[in-house]
């Protein structure tokens, strides 16, 4: 399916600490052997917990992503 697209970005992400963020539900990356994903839903203007739901402005944690 789209396994060889996504596996098109390994050689980028595989050999260094940078990290994909995607919206995608499917979980490919991670399939195609992607090691640092950040699955990111909704807006841009705040980030969640995932665990216990804090949150906060998006451009406060902008460096730390
Ligand atoms: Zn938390």
């Amino acid at each position: 399916m789209h396994s060889s697209l996504y596996r098109s970005l390994l050689p980028t992400t595989a050999t260094s600490n940078q990290s994909i963020i995607t919206k995608n539900v499917d979980g490919f990356h991670q399939e195609a052997g992607a090691k640092n994903v950040l699955e990111i839903y909704g807006t841009l203007r705040s980030a969640s917990c995932t665990k216990c739901e804090y949150k906060v402005a998006t451009k406060e944690i902008a460096g730390e992503i």
